[in-house]
C-alpha cells in the first residue's frame, strides 16, 4: 500500500452517466498517469483554433501541442477540486487543482479547460495552467485512518480530520468531523494517523558524516572543511527531503553556523520543509577549535561579560533559545569558575526572555545546568545513574530530558570503520549522504585504529547505552516529560533517517509505544518551543503522518510511513524518498 499514488487514494465522486465533459476532464487526467500519449491527445481539439494559455501567454494550434505532447510527464500529478461548470448545451469550463512533483521539486497550480461537444465526444479547446506560489494547499480531509492524536488519548478508529489553510479544521470521528463540501478526500483506511515527528537535536551546520565533524576523524584533505560547510549552506533542502522523508515534519537545531537561524523564517510556512527552530551558535566552555576562518558555531565562555554578550546578541540575532556546552576542561577543572559561567547563560537568557538548553553528560554538570534554569536538557546523563537529587532538581526546575540514546554509537561506527547501513532507511537519504556513508567501511584504511582500541570504544558505547537507557526509564517513571532527539547530522547519525533508531532506543529503554510517540511529538513541540501542539487537533499546524501499521502495538512501526502531510500538503512516502 505504501507505494500507491495519491491520486488513487483521492475519493472520486462516482461516475455519472458516461461521455459528459466531467468524463472528458476525468480522462484527460488519467492519461497524464498513465503516461499515454495517444490517449492523452485524443481528448484535445485537432484544430489551429486549439489554445494553451500559461505563464507565459497564449499559445494556439494543435501540431505544436502534439509535437510536445509526452515529453516530459510529471514525476507526480495529483489533481484536486475538480469543477466542472456547464455554459451552455455544446460548452463546459472546467477547473482543477494540481500538484506536479518532477526532478525540480514540488510545485502547485490551478488549471482550466473549456470543453466542447463534438460529433466524437466533449474535446478541450482552451487549456490553461498558472502555478500558485505562497497558496496554502487546497482543503482536504483524510477518511477512515485509526487516529492515535498525540495526547495518549486512546485511538479513535474510522477517523477524519479535515486540513484547511495548512492547519487542522478538526480531527475525530466521521460524526464528529463531516467532511466540507470544498473539501477533497484521500481514503487512508486501514491506516494509522499520528502527528508529524520532531526531533528536537539536530545540526544542520552537520552532514550526518565526518566530512562535517574532522574532530571524529580527519578527512579534511579529500573533505575540505570549508567546502562542506558551504554546501550545507547552499542547500539545506536536500536535508530537508530527507526529514519530510522520515515523517519528520519539525526540528530544533540546537548548534551551528549563525545562517542556520535564518532557516526559522524560510521554513516556518513552507510545504517543502520541515518546520525549523534554531539556537544559532552555542556557548561553549571549552574553547573548541572547529569554526571557520570568518564565523563561529562555538562562542568560548572565555568571561562573564563575553557569556552574556553573547546571549544578547542571539536575542538579537532572533535566535529561538540559547544552547551552552557544558564539557568540563581538562587540567585543572577550574570547576567553581566554569559553573558561574554557565549560571550567567541563564541569568542572562532568563532576561532577555530565552529558554535554556544545555549538552550536559555528566551527573554533576547536568544538576549544575538545570540549577542555573536548564528548560532543557539535550543528552542522557552517561556518567552515572540519575539519584532523587537530581530528579528532584529537574521537576522543580520543569527540564525537559532529551535521551538522544543512538548518536554515540554512529561515533563507534566510525572508528570501527563499518557503516551499520541497514538501521536507518538510506531511501531518505540524500545521494551524496548515502555515498559518503557507504564509504566508511573503505574511505580510511590508512587511519585504522588499533583492534583494542575500537573494542574499548564499543566498549564505552555500550556502557554509555545502558546507563542511557536505565536513567531514561528512571526518569520517565519519575513523571518528568521526556522529548525525542537524535542529535543528527553527528557522524553516521543521518539527518531524517535516524528517528527510526531513537524510537526503537526509548522503547527498549521500557518506555510504551504510546509514551515514545508523546515524546516525539507533543513534548517535542514543547521542548522547541514551537506554535503549535504537537498533536492532532483542531488549530494545530497540519503536520501528519499516516501509518501502513499501529504505531501502538510496536514503535517499529513508524517506520511504515505512506503518507507524510506538511502544512497540510500530503506526500506519498515513495515520492519523497531518493531514488
Ligand atoms: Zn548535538
Amino acid at each position: 500500500m505504501a507505494r500507491l499514488a495519491l491520486a488513487t487514494l483521492l475519493v472520486a465522486a462516482p461516475l455519472a452517466a458516461q461521455d459528459t465533459p466531467l468524463d472528458a476532464f476525468r480522462g484527460n487526467l488519467a492519461a497524464i498517469h498513465a503516461r499515454d500519449r495517444a490517449a492523452y491527445l485524443s481528448h484535445y481539439l485537432h484544430t489551429p483554433a486549439l489554445t494553451r494559455v500559461g505563464a507565459d501567454g497564449v499559445h494556439q494550434g494543435y501540431d505544436d501541442f502534439a509535437r510536445g505532447a509526452g515529453d516530459g510527464w510529471p514525476d507526480t500529478l495529483v489533481a484536486t477540486h475538480l469543477r466542472v461548470v456547464p455554459l451552455s448545451p455544446d460548452v463546459a469550463y472546467g477547473a482543477y487543482r494540481y500538484r506536479v512533483v518532477d526532478s525540480s521539486g514540488s510545485a502547485r497550480g490551478v488549471s482550466e479547460r473549456v470543453f466542447i461537444r463534438t460529433p466524437s465526444g466533449w474535446k478541450v479547446a482552451v487549456t490553461t495552467a498558472f502555478p500558485t506560489r505562497n497558496v496554502d494547499p487546497p482543503p482536504m480531509a483524510l477518511v477512515g485512518a485509526t487516529l492515535v492524536d498525540g495526547t495518549g488519548a486512546a485511538p479513535v478508529g474510522d477517523a477524519v480530520v479535515v486540513m484547511r489553510d495548512g492547519r487542522i479544521a478538526c480531527a475525530g470521528s466521521r460524526a464528529a468531523c463531516p467532511v466540507p463540501a470544498d473539501a477533497d478526500s484521500v481514503n487512508a483506511a486501514g491506516k494509522w494517523i499520528i502527528p508529524g515527528l520532531i526531533d528536537t537535536h539536530v545540526h544542520f551546520s552537520q552532514t550526518g558524516w565526518v566530512d562535517g565533524r574532522p574532530d571524529a576523524l580527519d578527512l579534511r584533505d579529500r573533505y575540505p572543511y570549508a567546502q562542506v560547510e558551504a554546501d550545507l549552506h547552499a542547500q539545506p533542502e536536500r536535508l530537508y527531503r530527507s526529514y519530510l522523508c522520515s515523517g519528520v515534519t519539525s526540528v530544533f537545531d540546537v548548534g551551528g553556523y549563525p545562517w542556520t537561524l535564518e532557516l526559522q523564517e524560510r521554513t516556518a510556512r513552507s510545504t517543502t520543509a520541515p518546520r525549523v527552530v534554531a539556537a544559532g551558535p552555542l556557548l561553549s566552555t571549552i574553547d573548541f577549535w572547529l569554526n571557520l576562518p570568518d564565523q563561529r558555531q562555538f562562542i568560548y565562555m572565555s568571561d562573564e561579560a563575553a557569556v552574556r554578550a553573547a546571549v544578547r546578541a542571539h536575542k538579537a540575532w532572533g535566535a529561538a533559545a540559547i544552547k551552552v556546552w557544558y564539557i568540563m576542561p581538562p587540567q585543572p577543572p577550574d570547576t567553581a569558575r566554569v559553573s558561574a559561567l554557565v549560571h550567567a547563560a541563564g541569568d542572562e537568557a532568563r532576561k532577555v526572555g530565552l529558554p535554556l538548553i544545555v549538552h550536559a553528560t555528566g551527573l554533576w554538570e547536568a544538576k549544575d545546568a538545570v540549577r542555573a534554569g536548564a528548560r532543557v536538557l539535550v543528552h542522557s546523563v552517561w556518567s552515572a545513574p540519575v539519584d532523587d537529587e537530581f530528579l528532584t532538581l529537574v521537576r522543580r526546575q520543569g527540564t525537559i530530558y532529551v535521551p538522544t540514546l543512538t548518536v554515540p554509537d554512529g561515533y563507534r561506527q566510525v572508528s570501527a570503520r563499518r557503516f551499520e547501513r541497514d538501521r536507518q532507511p538510506l531511501a531518505c537519504v540524500d545521494p551524496a549522504t548515502r555515498v559518503k556513508a557507504l564509504a566508511t567501511d573503505t574511505v580510511a584504511r590508512a587511519q585504522r585504529l588499533s583492534a583494542a582500541a575500537v573494542d574499548e570504544r564499543a566498549a564505552r558505547t555500550a556502557r554509555n547505552l545502558a546507563q542511557g537507557l536505565a536513567n531514561l526509564k528512571r526518569v520517565h517513571d519519575a513523571g518528568i516529560p521526556v522529548a525525542l532527539g537524535t542529535d543528527a547530522g553527528n557522524p553516521l547519525t543521518l539527518h531524517g533517517a535516524s528517528v527510526f533508531m531513537e524510537l526503537e532506543a526509548m522503547q527498549a529503554a521500557g518506555l510504551a509505544p504510546r509514551d515514545v510517540l508523546i515524546s516525539a511529538t507533543r513534548t517535542a513541540a514543547i521542548a522547541s518551543g514551537l506554535d503549535s501542539t504537537g498533536t492532532v487537533a483542531a488549530g494545530s499546524v497540519a503536520d501528519l503522518v499516516v501509518l501502513d501499521a499501529d504505531p501502538l502495538a510496536d514503535v517499529r512501526n513508524v517506520r511504515r510511513i505512506a503518507l507524510v502531510v506538511r502544512r497540510g500538503e500530503i506526500y506519498t512516502r515513495r515520492e519523497l524518498e531518493y531514488r
